[in-house]
């Protein structure tokens, strides 16, 4: 696998990695946010039970002094039990209000649970009326008790609809656990304290002793409220250590505990002994249910702080939610800088520097190599690749001069300056191999040799500059009328040389007689425009069996001395 392939699988594979951390760190911290959204309209629907529960728990005071009221007292008395009626309906319709329109209580059982408190009450409230107006003497106990629990009858109904309500503010957020606890044992506070009050309100009418049932009813609520007590400063304790919450539950040790339990008291003494209370239901109510505002003061406090939490977790769980979105695409966005920069700095540079070499190595040297941007590694490397292949395009020209410069040394040794033909070195060397395929094959072979006839008399009337003008029109003469196999030579001063492969003295003869016809005939321009003419000496002999090279030439020098001997200009041949 290349190394740009390997690189970009890594990088997916590490982006995909990544990729997945980020979004599930998103999916946490977005379930955060979505569990600590619904935390507030929770609470909010907890609030407006609690609210309906302590409404309906409230109608109970005026419903109890209008049964025990004097005929004078009546209508006053019927308006505040209207007026508690109106604000129990109210609060009880808010809360149906809202848990009608959250998709997440629409089906619940609360809900069912208000319709039935809503159809209850007017029965109840019907016993309640029934009872007012009859005549103080003619109040039986057994209506006042039925019409009274009647009325306490719907708070069981309710608590459980806060139980729910409580549950899914419980499931929202569990942090507000302790601070839950507290609000319905606050609650629970204020209904009992409620409730103990309505206990007296039969006797109080019927202006009896409290019978045993109302005395274990009442003793049973003591215990209650005395455990909520308890139970109350201890959760509230661990819900929040603020100095708010200790003096709320101070307020409710003074005004309830202390004055609202004296009052208790005094009502439980009479009613165990006389049954001579000397005040009226109405009389109770007014003196008694203030002293439950403390409970009251200390729930909505509770509430009031939880929403606010619940609201400071919310933002603060937004704004978390939005940090790690906005971290998580900057560092997605590093990350792909970064492998953009590894594979623009180190994998790309290694590909192509790795191409480089291969090329050089192949000898593609017209490659362009790409300028060292930065002074890391790579780009030493690149540079380094610079040199290498300059070294190698200097190594190459080298190369070339040398081997031009070998050729021309190989061809001015072997040739005549002055008339290019082959020197006489070279003739030697070229001779002995065409003696030697002529001997081993038994082939006839030639020589010529001839000498410019009174050459001296030349250079000493024009010149030696005219003389070698000769020997060049000489040169050239002879070659144009050899055969191509034939090798000519200068063979030293003023004499030549042929050597003739293939050819037997006759033939060889021939040539030279051709030759020397030739050059008597021709004129040679020299310097100056004159023309002049030569004759030349031909001495020839032919190869025979054993002769060697030198023994062949000395052979035709015999001759050709011979041709100067016999007057010049002629050609001779060994006998
Ligand atoms: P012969 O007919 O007997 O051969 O008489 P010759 O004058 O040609 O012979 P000789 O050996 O006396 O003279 C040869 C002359 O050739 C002497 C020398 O100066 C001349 N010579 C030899 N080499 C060169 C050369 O390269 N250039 C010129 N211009 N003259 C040369
Ligand atoms: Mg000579
Ligand atoms: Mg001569």
């Amino acid at each position: 696998m290349s190394l740009n392939r390997l690189f970009r699988l890594i990088s997916i594979a590490l982006l995909m990695l990544f990729l997945a951390l980020a979004i599930s760190l998103v999916w946490i911290e977005w379930s955060i946010y979505q569990n600590g959204a619904n935390s507030v309209p929770a609470l909010r629907n907890f609030r407006l039970a609690l609210i309906a529960m302590e409404k309906i728990s409230a109608e109970r005071g005026p419903a109890n002094a209008y049964m025990g009221a004097r005929q004078q007292e009546k209508p006053e008395l019927y308006k505040s039990l209207q007026a508690a009626r109106v604000t129990a309906d109210a609060a009880l319709g808010r809360l149906r209000e809202a848990l009608e329109k959250d998709p997440a209580q629409r089906q619940s059982s609360a809900l069912d649970k208000i319709r039935t408190v809503q159809q209850a009450l007017g029965p109840a409230r019907t016993a309640v009326d029934r009872v007012g107006q009859q005549g103080d003497m003619q109040r039986s106990h057994l209506y006042v008790v039925s019409a009274v629990n009647g009325m306490v009858d719907m708070i069981p109904v309710m608590v459980r609809v806060t139980a729910e309500l409580a549950s899914a503010v419980d499931q929202a957020d569990p942090d507000l656990r302790d601070g839950l606890a507290s609000v319905r044992a606050a609650a629970s506070l204020r209904e009992y304290a409620g409730q103990i009050g309505s206990r007296f309100t039969a006797p109080l009418i019927t202006h009896r002793k409290l019978n045993q049932d109302e005395v274990i009813e009442i003793g049973r609520l003591y215990g209650r409220i005395e455990l909520l007590r308890s139970l109350l400063g201890a959760q509230l304790g661990s819900y929040s250590p603020q100095p708010e919450f200790a003096h709320a539950l101070e307020e409710v040790d003074k005004q309830y505990f202390d004055n609202g339990f004296q009052f208790l008291d005094y009502l439980l003494q009479i009613g165990l002994k006389s049954g001579e209370y000397g005040i009226t239901p109405s009389e109770l109510y007014t003196r008694y249910v203030p002293q439950m505002k403390s409970i009251l003061d200390l729930r909505d406090l509770l509430l009031d702080d939880m929403l606010a939490r619940a609201e400071r977790r919310n933002v603060q769980a937004r704004n978390f939610l939005v940090s790690v979105i906005a971290l998580t695409i900057v560092a997605c966005l590093f990350f792909q800088l970064l492998m953009y920069m590894i594979r623009k700095r180190v994998v790309q540079p290694l590909v192509t520097a790795t191409d480089l070499v291969a090329g050089l190595v192949e000898g593609k040297l017209d490659r362009e190599i790409p300028e060292a941007r930065y002074n890391d590694e790579i780009g030493a490397m690149t540079r380094a690749l610079r040199v290498l292949k300059e070294r190698i395009l200097e190594r190459n020209s080298l190369a070339k001069e040398r081997e031009a410069l070998i050729t021309q040394l190989q061809t001015s040794s072997n040739t005549d300056f002055l008339t290019g033909l082959l020197n006489r070195r070279a003739f030697f060397s070229y001779g002995e191999q065409q003696m030697g395929v002529a001997q081993r094959y038994e082939r006839e072979l030639s020589i010529v040799l001839f000498d410019i006839d009174h050459f001296k008399r030349i250079n000493d009337s024009y010149g030696h500059q005219a003389g070698d003008a000769i020997l060049r029109g000489v040169a050239q003469t002879a070659s144009q009328l050899l055969r191509k196999v034939d090798v000519l030579a200068r063979y030293g001063g003023e004499e030549f040389i042929v050597l003739l492969p293939e050819s037997d003295l006759a033939q060889a003869g021939a040539a030279a007689e051709k030759l020397r016809a030739a050059l008597a005939q021709k004129e040679f321009e020299i310097d100056g425009g004159r023309r002049i003419k030569v004759s030349a000496s031909f001495g020839v002999a032919a190869l025979n069996k054993g002769q060697g090279l030198e023994q062949l030439i000395k052979l035709a020098d015999k001759a050709l001395y011979v041709a100067k001997e016999q007057g010049r200009n002629r050609v001779e041949v060994t006998a």
